[in-house]
């Protein structure tokens, strides 16, 4: 009788089911395909969160050989808003382009009562309410999801897409050593003559977690990923708090136009409130790229591994 197998909330990575994919059965993989059958999926009760798009469910899908615990993504039944609609299938084209053990990968996508995107479970929900709840985790192990998440980073500027909506409520975890970035409804695939994607207008967007050219000229690239990146390091090592906390999106913008920025969480060792500092580099040019910051976290993280 196939099971859904456990791993433990301390496993790491390739201790998981997770890491290994869904289709490392070469049968399943001849079978891979992107449409799912509704009979392949359960969908249970249990709410793992929601959007204006639904909500997101826990399931199990079900192949030939064994059953697999799985997060769902349901579109609203009464939404016949077109751009909800096509924002999920926009989201579901970059995930069927990605494959990264620190990326949340789609299994598939299922037309039933309503559309239902198909994605790996990542257990233990975003890494700022994690890390909220579980302040006891410690520094050196918050090191190590950061650096997951810049691997993970590293690997779509490599790919040239640019994620969009990088923070750490995107950034969910499988177990408490095993982050995955998700959440890619703003994603663009970046053109191979450009390296940048320019928006067509200002949309619903985190202004806090955005670089200076993405409010000034709507320029989007893996640059002003890192400078989200930096946010998200800042929410990581202040375990959960919110960023720029009870300022308006205009007067952040005015505090970085100023030079100013945040300061140091007091957990935040100095080496990586310097390398937030660099994420948050004003011009993009002299930004660092996720190759040289994954590498100097890859460094300092090894150091203290010791
Ligand atoms: P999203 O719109 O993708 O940010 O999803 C909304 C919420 O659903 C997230 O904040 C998570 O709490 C939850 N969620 C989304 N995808 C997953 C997943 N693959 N595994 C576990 N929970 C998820």
């Amino acid at each position: 009788m196939p099971t859904v197998t456990e791993s433990s909330q301390f496993s790491m990575p390739m201790d998981t089911d997770v890491y290994r994919g869904i289709y490392e059965d070469p049968d399943e993989l001849r079978m891979q395909t992107l449409k799912i059958k509704r009979d392949q999926l359960l969908l249970s009760e249990t709410e793992l969160g929601s959007g204006n798009f639904g909500t997101v469910k826990k399931g199990i899908f079900k192949t030939t050989k064994s059953e697999k615990k799985v997060a769902v993504k349901i579109l609203k039944n009464d939404s016949n808003d077109p751009t909800v609609q096509e924002e999920l299938m926009s989201e579901a084209r970059v995930m069927q382009q990605l494959d990264n053990p620190y990326i949340v990968r789609m299994i598939g996508i299922c037309e039933a009562e309503s559309w239902i995107l198909v994605m790996e479970l990542a257990e233990l929900g975003p890494l700022h309410k994690f890390l909220a709840k579980n302040r006891d985790v410690s520094e050196k192990n918050v090191t190590e999801l950061v650096h997951q998440v810049s691997m993970g980073m590293k690997y779509l500027e490599e790919n040239n897409f640019v994620h969009r909506d990088l923070a750490a409520r995107n950034v969910l975890l499988v177990t408490q050593h095993y982050a995955k970035i998700s959440d890619f409804g703003l994603s663009k695939a970046i053109q191979s003559n450009e390296n940048y994607y320019k928006a067509k207008s200002c949309g619903k967007w985190p202004i806090k977690w955005y670089a200076p050219e993405c409010i000034n000229f709507l320029k989007f690239s893996s640059k002003s990923d890192v400078w989200s990146f930096g946010v998200l390091m800042w929410e990581a090592y202040s375990y959960g708090q919110k960023p720029y906390k009870g300022m308006k999106g205009m007067e952040v913008t005015a505090m970085i136009e100023n030079g100013k920025r945040m300061e140091c969480p007091p957990r935040c060792p100095s080496e990586l409130f310097e390398l937030m500092q660099l994420c948050w580099t004003y011009n993009t040019e002299e930004r660092p790229a996720f190759s040289s910051v994954e590498l100097r976290l890859r460094n300092y993280y090894y150091d203290i591994a010791q």
